[in-house]
């Protein structure tokens, strides 16, 4: 069984002001750490990013929700963590050797593992031959180097980041970015997860195997994005650009109130699937827009193609292949069989094909369930709310109704009627 190397689970947290006032911080946060990948934490000032890490390093405690370690709940400071600040924090009068040998110094190692462990730790950030050297000799770049020797050095499995390169010039900035990407690639340490805090989109997509997207009042995650461009990302490739130009709109998309909230759907840890909030006759505009482009197409290029946002286009995917008419492989998107059969189908076969694969969603079954059950076969709008609710307790349960409306009567499972504000059960396909 795979185990998370961290979770938070439906983290929220408010800081205590004057008088009794309490300031929402971060809502309902959820989000895996698995083994081997990067993950970050891209918003603007404020989003709650750092408040995040803290929680996650177990230095803060959230009022609501739990953090998980491996599996078990998470009280103070997470064994499995090391941390590099955006300021280099670096003591003045010790040399870089001596730096560096501070983030073991509480284990009381033996002087020859320590030499050794050090050693490493500066070759591998490049700055062998400074170790003797003074804090006040170094460049920014530099500092920061001894920062990140320091916690590697600590040969924990995760590496918090928390705007580790903001404080340097952009050259620097850039070329240190792609050392800690090989150092990261090469695993000649032990860290093998990394959260990365930044505001700078490009540096999210250089590093990020997920992005997620923070918006501000309370700090929530918009959207999370997948990145499943190969490492290490070359910037002036397509996939890469349009992938930067995407979420800008995401981000710009997120100042502008009068856009409905984004669902993560890929942080979701239930086996009840939600729907994305897209109608099936734009999954179907999807899956006909892959099947003239040859039964293949890569998620970037068709948001560009279409002019839509990226993260539009991946609830559509997301709609698509809950209903298993897609498959995601890397950076693409492709028909699977029953996906073609769909296209080649006239409008009653591709009716009875979406019934079909509304089947074997679990939220639909158990919907379908309690209509089987219920007197009449109808259930009041505000009884499929609850159970929506009860369900999937992160999820907008109106707007996922709403989907779920929308979807069963394409595929004349559900119907809904409006006046009497009821959900009935579709027997039109079981009768032909
Ligand atoms: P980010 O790292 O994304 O810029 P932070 O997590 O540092 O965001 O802060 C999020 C919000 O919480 C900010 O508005 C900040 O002023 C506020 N905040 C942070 N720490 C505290 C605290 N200890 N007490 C009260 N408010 C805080
Ligand atoms: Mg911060």
């Amino acid at each position: 069984m795979s185990q998370n190397l961290l979770e938070l689970k439906n983290i929220s947290h408010f800081f205590q002001l004057g008088e009794g006032k309490k300031f929402k911080v971060l809502q309902q946060i959820s989000l895996e750490l698995n083994p081997g990948e990067i993950v970050a934490l891209l918003g603007p000032s404020g989003s709650g990013k750092s408040t995040c890490l803290r929680i996650m390093g177990g230095l803060l405690k959230p009022t609501h929700g739990s953090v998980m370690v491996e599996g078990k709940p998470l009280s103070g400071p997470n064994p499995n963590v090391s941390m590099v600040f955006q300021s280099f924090v670096l003591l003045p009068w010790l040399s870089v050797y001596e730096n560096v040998a501070l983030g073991i110094a509480p284990l009381d190692l033996p002087e020859e593992e320590v030499r050794i462990r050090v050693k490493k730790v500066i070759d591998l950030v490049g700055l062998e031959g400074f170790e003797e050297a003074y804090p006040r000799e170094l460049s920014g770049g530099m500092k920061q180097r001894v920062g990140i020797a320091r916690a590697l050095v600590m040969e924990r499995p995760i590496l918090f980041m928390d705007e580790p390169f903001s404080a340097l010039d952009v050259l620097t900035a850039e070329s240190l970015r792609k050392e800690v990407l090989n150092i990261w690639m090469s695993k000649k340490t032990a860290t093998s997860s990394v959260v990365i805090v930044t505001h700078n989109i490009t540096e999210a997509v250089s590093l990020g195997g997920r992005i997620l997207v923070m918006g501000t009042n309370p700090g929530h995650v918009r959207v999370a994005i997948k990145n499943e461009l190969p490492y290490p990302r070359d910037e002036k490739t397509a996939g890469f650009k349009s992938l930067v130009e995407n979420i800008h709109d995401v981000i710009t998309e997120a100042i502008n109130p009068d856009t409905p909230d984004w669902i993560p759907p890929a942080f979701m840890a239930s086996t009840v699937e939600a729907l994305p909030p897209v109608s099936i006759s734009e999954v179907i505009g999807l899956m006909e827009f892959i099947a003239t482009n040859g039964g293949r197409a890569d998620l970037y290029a068709i948001a560009q193609t279409l002019g839509k946002d990226f993260g539009q286009i991946l609830f559509f995917a997301k709609g698509a292949e809950l209903l298993d008419f897609v498959d995601t492989p890397k950076n693409g998107i492709v028909l699977t069989d029953l996906g073609r059969r769909f296209i080649s189908s006239d409008v009653n076969m591709r009716k009875k094909l979406v019934h079909d694969a509304l089947l074997q969603l679990k939220l639909c079954q158990l919907i379908r369930e309690q209509l089987q059950a219920a007197p009449n076969y109808v259930i009041p709008h505000a009884e499929v709310v609850e159970t929506i609710h009860n369900l999937l307790p992160n999820e907008d349960s109106e707007k996922q109704l709403e989907t779920l409306i929308q979807w069963g009567r394409y595929g004349e499972l559900f119907g809904y009627n409006a006046d009497v504000q009821e959900l009935y059960l579709d027997v039109g396909q079981e009768n032909t």
